[in-house]
């Protein structure tokens, strides 16, 4: 998706900091934390929202899955973390294209 802000940030168009990527996955610190650890895991391909995902994405959504516990763990988050998946309007998700917020840290943040 060429106008996709998260597409544009899997290309290198618009700058991220990397907390993790591979073939399929990229993770990037939020621009706006809202904890000492806040950073996003989303798919390279786009998907708009959960969804939208289908069936034949079930594998990447559990690779997702699996690497919120590897990079939250690799972040420092010893003591337990968040996981948010805002899915459309109703679900305030704000950018299109399906991100796992992870959020971590000493509380209190929430
Ligand atoms: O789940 P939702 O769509 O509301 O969240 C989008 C998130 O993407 C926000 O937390 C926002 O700070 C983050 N963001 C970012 N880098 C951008 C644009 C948005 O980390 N360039």
């Amino acid at each position: 998706m060429e106008d996709c802000l998260f597409c544009r940030i899997v290309r290198g168009d618009i700058p991220s900091q990397k907390v993790y990527e591979d073939d399929d996955v990229l993770a990037f610190r939020d621009i706006h934390p809202k904890a000492p650890v806040h950073f996003l895991i989303i798919p390279k391909k786009h998907i708009t929202s959960l969804a939208e995902a289908e069936p034949e994405d079930a594998p990447l959504l559990g690779k997702m899955l699996s690497l919120t516990r590897t990079l939250a763990l690799q972040e420092g988050c010893r003591n337990g973390f968040r996981v948010i998946i805002n899915t459309g309007r109703d679900g305030g998700q704000e950018v299109g294209h399906l991100h796992i917020h992870v959020l971590g840290g000493p509380q209190p943040w929430k």
